[in-house]
C-alpha cells in the first residue's frame, strides 16, 4: 500500500456569522459547465465578470409556475414584470411563451412596445405616468393600472381629447399580516379609498373598469399572505357585482413570490425552506375559487411573477483577484464582482461554487469586490476551499434585478450571454466601454484645456 501522503492539521477559528444547529454549509461540488457550455471557455470568450442566462431554465421555471396555477384555475395569465429584467432577449422568451408585459414606467412601456408586444397586452404600473406616457398607454388600448387619484383625474381629462373609454384598474393594498405593510402605491381596501377610487371610476362612464390589481410585497416567505390578499380582492370584485351589476374580468395578484435565493440571517438555504409555485398558486386560487364568484364566471387569473422566474435562470460568473488575511486573521479573497453589478448581495447571502475541483479544506472567507469602498462586499462569510489568484466560480440565482439595478460606477458593465436550449452561446448585450461612456458627456470649451 502506498504511504499516504501527510497533510498538516488546520486549526480553524470559529467566526460569528449566524451559526445554526447544522452548522454553516459548504458547497461541496464546482459548477464547472452551464447548460453544457464550459465555464473556463465562456471567460475565455467573454472575458470576467459575465453574466449567463440559460434560457433553458427560464422556460422550465415559467413551465412549472404556470402549471401550478392552470392546474388549479381555468383562467390564467402572467404578465413578465420588465423592471426585474428588461434585457429584451430576456422579455421575449416570456412573450414567447405567452407572457403579456408589465411596465412601471414610459421606458419600459416603450421597450416593451419596441420589443414587438402588442399594446393591448401591456399592463401599465406604476406611481410615475406622465400624461404622454398615459395618452400613448390609452391610444395603444393598453391596461392602465391607476395608482393614485391625480392619475384619475388626468386620464378622465385625456378621455375628453382622446374620444376613447380607457381601459383601467386600481391599484389595490392592504393589510396581509406582512409588515411593514406596503401601503404606499394604490388605495387602501381596509380604509375605504379602494371603494371610493372605484365609485369614482364607475360613475364616471368614461373609463371600462377591467381589474384589480395589488402587489403585496416582494421576496414572500408566506404564501397565506396571498390567500387573505386574493380573499380581499375577491369581495372587492363582487362589491362592484353587486352595487353596478359589473364583472370584473381579472384579479392581477402581482408579484413578489421567494426565489430560491437564501436572505442573509437565514438559518436555511432558501432552496430548501422558501415557499413553491404550488404553495403560491394554492393559496390564491382556493381563495378566489372559494369566494362568491359563480363557478363558471371566475375573474381571470394574472400574475406578474419577476423575481422567482428569472433569478435561478442566471449566473454571474468570476475571476479571483487576491487573497489577504484580515488584521484578525479571517481570510478574505478579492474577486473581479462588486455590488455595483451584484446589487442583490445587499440582502442575499448568494450560493457560490468554485469553478474548478478543489480539495476537501474549506475555510471561513469573506468575499471583497474589487471597488475601493468599503461597502464592496459579496460575502461577509463564506465557508469556502482555498480559492487562489486566477480561479474561477460561480455566483447562482442572479437573474432578477441584478441587470437592471446595476450600474455603471468604477468599473464597467460585463457582457450578457444567453446560452440556448441547444447550448449555443449568444451575447445578449454588450460590455461597456469607455467610449460609450464618454459619448454621453459634454465638456465646455473653457474647461477643455489646461497645464498640469
Ligand atoms: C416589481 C413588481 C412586480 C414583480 O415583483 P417580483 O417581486 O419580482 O415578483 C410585479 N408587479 C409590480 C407592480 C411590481 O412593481
Amino acid at each position: 500500500m502506498e504511504k499516504l501522503r501527510y497533510e498538516r492539521p488546520v486549526l480553524k477559528k470559529l467566526e460569528t456569522n449566524m451559526p445554526n444547529k447544522f452548522g454553516l454549509r459548504t458547497e461541496y461540488v464546482p459548477k464547472t459547465h452551464i447548460d453544457g457550455v464550459a465555464v473556463k471557455d465562456l471567460i475565455k470568450e467573454y472575458g470576467s465578470p459575465l453574466f449567463v442566462i440559460s434560457e433553458s431554465t427560464i422556460r422550465k421555471t415559467y413551465k412549472d409556475a404556470k402549471k401550478a396555477f392552470t392546474t388549479r384555475y381555468p383562467k390564467v395569465q402572467f404578465a413578465w414584470s420588465y423592471k426585474t429584467n428588461y434585457l429584451g432577449a430576456v422579455c421575449n422568451v416570456f412573450h414567447q411563451e405567452g407572457s403579456w408585459a408589465e411596465v412601471v414606467s414610459g421606458f419600459e412601456y416603450d421597450k416593451a412596445i419596441l420589443n414587438g408586444v402588442d399594446g393591448s397586452k401591456i399592463i401599465f404600473n406604476g406611481p410615475d405616468k406622465t400624461e404622454e406616457d398615459l395618452e400613448k398607454a390609452i391610444k395603444n388600448e393598453s391596461i392602465i393600472h391607476i395608482d393614485h387619484l391625480d392619475e384619475l383625474y388626468s386620464i378622465i381629462e385625456l378621455t375628453d381629447k382622446l374620444k376613447k373609454k380607457p381601459k383601467v384598474a386600481i391599484r389595490v393594498n392592504m393589510d396581509t399580516g406582512i409588515y411593514p405593510m406596503w401601503d404606499r402605491f394604490g388605495f387602501n381596501y381596509e380604509n375605504g379609498q379602494a371603494w371610493d377610487a372605484l365609485n369614482k371610476i364607475m360613475r364616471s362612464d368614461k373609463l371600462e373598469l377591467v381589474g384589480l390589481h395589488c402587489h403585496i410585497g416582494t421576496f414572500m416567505l408566506t404564501a397565506q399572505a396571498y390567500g387573505t390578499a386574493a380573499f380581499k380582492m375577491a369581495d372587492l370584485a363582487l362589491g362592484v357585482k353587486k352595487k353596478y351589476n359589473h364583472d370584473i374580468k381579472y384579479i392581477d395578484m402581482g408579484g413578489g413570490f421567494a426565489s430560491k435565493n437564501t436572505l442573509k440571517g437565514s438559518y436555511l438555504p432558501g432552496d430548501d425552506t422558501n415557499p413553491t409555485f404550488d404553495d403560491f398558486a394554492e393559496a390564491i386560487t382556493s381563495a378566489l375559487i372559494n369566494s362568491d364568484f359563480e363557478p363558471d364566471n371566475l375573474p381571470m387569473l394574472v400574475l406578474e411573477t419577476g423575481r422567482a422566474l428569472i433569478d435561478d435562470a442566471g449566473f454571474l460568473l468570476g475571476t479571483v483577484i487576491s487573497n489577504k488575511r484580515s488584521s484578525a486573521g479571517k481570510r478574505t479573497t478579492i474577486i473581479d464582482i462588486g455590488v455595483n453589478i451584484l446589487f442583490t448581495s445587499f440582502w442575499y447571502d448568494h450560493k457560490i461554487s468554485p469553478a474548478q475541483p478543489f480539495t476537501h479544506y474549506t475555510e471561513d472567507t469573506t468575499l471583497y469586490g474589487p471597488l475601493c469602498m468599503n461597502i464592496d462586499v459579496i460575502r461577509e462569510s463564506i465557508s469556502l476551499p482555498l480559492l487562489n489568484k486566477g480561479d474561477n466560480f460561480v455566483i447562482h440565482h442572479v437573474g432578477a434585478y441584478n441587470m437592471t439595478q446595476w450600474m455603471q460606477f468604477i468599473t464597467l458593465r460585463p457582457k450578457v450571454v444567453m446560452i440556448d436550449e441547444k447550448g449555443k452561446a449568444y451575447v445578449i448585450r454588450e460590455n461597456e466601454t469607455i467610449e460609450r461612456i464618454i459619448a454621453m458627456e459634454k465638456v465646455p470649451d473653457h474647461l477643455k484645456e489646461f497645464e498640469l
